[in-house]
């Protein structure tokens, strides 16, 4: 398939839309300041062709997508143990809600909310530095190094008073082991994470190959973990619209405010669109757009 045209061909399409709807998050006072007007796509297939176009190699925040890196971590740390205290079903509320978590004794619903991640990031606090491990993988993944975005970090540490509460209501519940601090700051930084959208279709190499590292081939996960993660993906990844993603798309995708959102199609490629303008349900409306398009020109999709 020749994947440079198709993508340079939804490039063109979606351009002249840039700017016409959706709004930058706002919410996070760094990632206000971002140029609405830019978009961007790439992605790898499972043997080493890539294809970019667009704005594909300017960084951008990766936000709620580091819950990816995040989970495959505390996969590989844990094993099974790691859903001991949290679930694997879609939660149908913001991806910031508090009230579930009263109702489910401080379980999170799914590792892709805040509360699920930030979850993740207290059993990675207690393996060990999850800021440096994060860094470590996303960097030997994508083959070059990778940093947080200290100003972004920052500025969530200063008015994510929503995270800081899920993560003291879920320590009220003692489903927290560590300083609750602590473990923000680390989830503030792997949501800070700075990547272009090459770099992560490189970077979620391993979701299309059964787990095995896209560059040197060797297993990060098994093939029944891979599985894993690509099913949350489609039924949690995308917020509260997971159902229309599937009903549009068909592939797990994962997006964050940032306005990224990786794709996979498994055995095949992975595939990252980036353009900071949200919808209401916050994920990048002229990357899902894109995704559609994409979908309907190489009728690629797990259905
Ligand atoms: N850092 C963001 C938050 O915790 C991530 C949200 C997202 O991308 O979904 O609110």
């Amino acid at each position: 398939m020749r994947f440079q045209s198709i993508l340079e061909e939804i490039v063109t399409t979606l351009r002249p839309r840039l700017g016409e709807q959706g709004q930058v998050a706002d919410y996070i006072p760094a990632l206000a300041r971002v140029p609405a007007a830019q978009f961007g796509i790439a992605l790898r297939t499972c043997d080493g062709q890539e294809a970019q176009a667009g704005d594909s190699d300017t960084p951008f925040s990766i936000q709620s997508i580091s819950k990816l890196f995040a989970l495959t971590m505390g996969m590989r740390a844990m094993g099974e143990g790691l859903w001991a205290r949290i679930g694997r079903e879609p939660s149908g509320n913001p991806f910031n809600s508090l009230v579930q978590l009263e109702a489910e004794q401080g379980t999170p619903r799914n590792p892709f909310i805040n509360a699920g991640a930030i979850a993740v990031t207290d059993r990675l606090v207690s393996q060990g530095d999850p800021k440096a491990a994060m860094l470590e993988l996303v960097s030997s993944l994508c083959g070059e190094p990778v940093h947080f975005d200290e100003e972004v970090a920052a500025s969530e540490a200063a008015t994510g008073f929503r995270n800081i509460a899920l993560g003291n209501f879920m320590k009220s519940f003692g489903k927290i082991d560590n300083d609750v601090a602590t473990v923000l700051d680390a989830y503030f930084h792997h949501c800070a994470v700075r990547m272009s959208c090459l770099q992560l279709a490189r970077a979620t190499g391993f979701l299309c190959r059964d787990g095995r590292h896209p560059f040197s081939g060797e297993p990060l996960l098994t093939e029944r973990q891979t599985r894993r993660i690509n099913a949350l993906m489609l039924t949690c990844g995308t917020y509260d619209a997971a159902g229309e993603f599937a009903f549009r798309i068909g592939l797990p995708c994962k997006s964050g405010v940032g306005g990224g959102i990786v794709a996979v199609v498994p055995d095949h490629l992975s595939l990252c669109v980036w353009s900071p303008a949200l919808d209401a349900t916050g994920n990048s409306l002229l990357g899902m757009q894109a995704l559609e398009l994409f979908a309907a020109r190489t009728g690629l999709s797990v259905f």
